[in-house]
């Protein structure tokens, strides 16, 4: 080992930054986050750093060095130095800073100078109380870096909050047990169950009753509590997974995964984790949802952390809120991490604005297939949508869709598009009219899973698309809506009544 890791306790302490630019404010603020009284030594600041000396966050030492050690260990703010961080652009000034603090056995950094460095300032992760350092020692910065990159991404952001909680109970943990042994257990228990998860999720109170219940000695040697998240997958790619589902694959032991969801995000999961498919096939189940319901409460009643992934947003049409509902009802713990829903992804991968200004000032998501629930699809309600209409779930229904919408009096000439596969390599758009609905998507053969969009700002998509093949126009295509450089136009709408009267003129 090269160097001794350590943690310096700053507050209230002098440290000197020698230099007044950007590196010198990177290194200033970081000494403050931890307390330190900082003079920086410059003839010149940086615009934030002197915003900082009229705050009285630092001490400025208006004074330009020479390379000369011996003049550096007289200032006064050498002598008061705890540690001494030289960021100055002129390499002999930053030796002379590095020989004087050598002299004086005082520690220190020199930028990007690793030979002259007695201490070297590590990237870290920070989930104050708990603090993560990552260091190569000062010859490989960039590795340290990346190491710090995919370690944040591990960490989540509840890990302070759950120090704070363990910090508050380690008296009474360690009066209560006295095995070592058998307290790290315990702290692995809690840290994985129920404990953490409702830390997490900002529940303390509930968090300190489960402790009280735990320590009790009665419940300590029971099955841990499992618990459940319900994660939602994106429309494909793992780019647009968040982190915090990322989190909770890295922690499940057990996936129950829907079709919907891509390899790519699955391979993602711990890789002991148990993967069960729970995917519809086609319009049949192939899992009923009261069998994902046992399943759910059979894992997580066994002590394992159970990830629900899902296609798009847990609670966009993926029934999590019946599933929350059932793990409610049987007091196991869960948590829910949003995902892109696939109208987002449609909307931004085809080019699809779903407001806009001038044509969409609001934002509908409805199902058009409504076998199996309570209700009837409200076709009056969203015929009468003047904003973006996005249908899920309607390949099969797209004739109906078409033919109930034109009943209504929506104008055939109201720009609609497909997207199939929104936000895959493979997605492709299809820009039709609301009078070639079911014609267009006949002719292009397209298939689940894919969108119905409906409204004047799909016809963008022929001017907007960026991603996998260009949009595929079937019948006689809307005029494009798209604003000409310079004015904000009137909307100019093939055919009779466009269903959009405000859009006729310009706002
Ligand atoms: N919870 C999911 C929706 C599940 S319902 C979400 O938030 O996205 C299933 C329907 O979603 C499919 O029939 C299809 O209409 C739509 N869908 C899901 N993923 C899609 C994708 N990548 N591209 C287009 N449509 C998709």
């Amino acid at each position: 080992m090269r160097h001794f890791p350590l943690f310096l306790d700053l507050a209230g302490r002098d440290v000197a930054v020698i230099g007044g630019g950007e590196v010198a404010l990177r290194k200033v603020l970081a000494l403050r986050e931890a307390g330190a009284r900082v003079t920086v030594v410059a003839p010149l600041l940086h615009a934030q750093l002197q915003a900082l000396a009229g705050e009285g966050a630092l001490w400025h030492a208006a004074e330009a060095l020479s390379a000369d050690a011996i003049a550096v260990a007289g200032r006064p703010w050498f002598l008061a130095s705890w540690f001494l961080i030289a960021a100055t652009d002129d390499a002999a000034v930053n030796a002379a800073v590095a020989e004087a603090a050598t002299q004086a056995r005082k520690f220190v950094n020199v930028v990007d100078d690793a030979p002259l460095c007695t201490a070297i300032v590590p990237a870290i992760i920070d989930r104050s109380p708990l603090l993560v350092a990552v260091s190569s020692g000062g010859t490989a910065p960039m590795l340290a870096r990346r190491v710090r990159r995919e370690v944040e991404q591990l960490l989540d952001q509840g890990l302070g909050r759950l120090a704070v909680f363990l910090e508050r109970w380690r008296g009474r943990v360690k009066a209560a047990v006295s095995a070592p042994s058998r307290r790290r257990e315990l702290y692995d228990r809690w840290m994985d169950g129920d404990v953490a998860a409702l830390v997490r999720a900002g529940r303390e109170a509930e968090a300190d009753a489960a402790m009280a219940v735990s320590l009790d000695g009665h419940a300590a040697d029971a099955l841990p509590a499992g618990r459940v998240t319900l994660v939602g997958a994106g429309p494909g790619g793992a780019g647009l997974l968040t982190l915090a589902g990322l989190q909770a694959l890295q922690t499940a032991d057990v996936v129950l995964v829907d079709r919907l969801v891509s390899d790519e995000v699955r391979a993602l999961a711990r890789r002991d984790a148990l993967q069960v498919e729970v995917g519809k096939e086609g319009g049949g189940h192939a899992v009923t949802q009261d069998e994902i319901h046992a399943l759910l409460l059979e894992h997580a009643r066994a002590g394992l952390h159970v990830v629900r992934l899902k296609g798009g947003d847990p609670f966009i049409f993926g029934r999590g809120g019946e599933e929350a509902q059932v793990l409610r009802e049987h007091g196991i713990p869960y948590a829910i991490v949003p995902g892109i829903t696939a109208a987002l992804a449609a909307g931004a991968f085809a080019g699809i604005p779903l407001t806009h200004r001038d044509h969409a000032r609001s934002l509908r998501l409805a199902t058009a297939h409504c076998r199996g629930s309570a209700d009837e699809t409200d076709w009056d309600a969203l015929a009468a949508e003047q904003g973006t209409l996005v249908l899920y779930m309607g390949v099969r229904q797209a004739s109906r869709v078409q033919r109930e919408l034109l009943l209504r009096g929506r104008a055939a000439a109201t720009p609609v598009a497909v997207v199939e596969n929104a936000g895959r390599v493979e997605q492709r758009v299809v820009c039709s009219t609301l009078g070639t609905l079911a014609e267009a998507l006949r002719v292009e053969a397209v298939k689940s899973p894919a969108l119905l969009l409906v409204g004047e700002v799909t016809a963008l998509a022929r001017e907007l698309h960026w991603f996998g093949a260009p949009p595929v126009t079937v019948g006689t295509p809307p005029v494009t809506v798209g604003t000409p450089p310079g004015a904000r136009a009137a909307v100019a709408m093939r055919g009779p009544a466009s269903g959009h009267p405000q859009a006729a003129t310009a706002p």
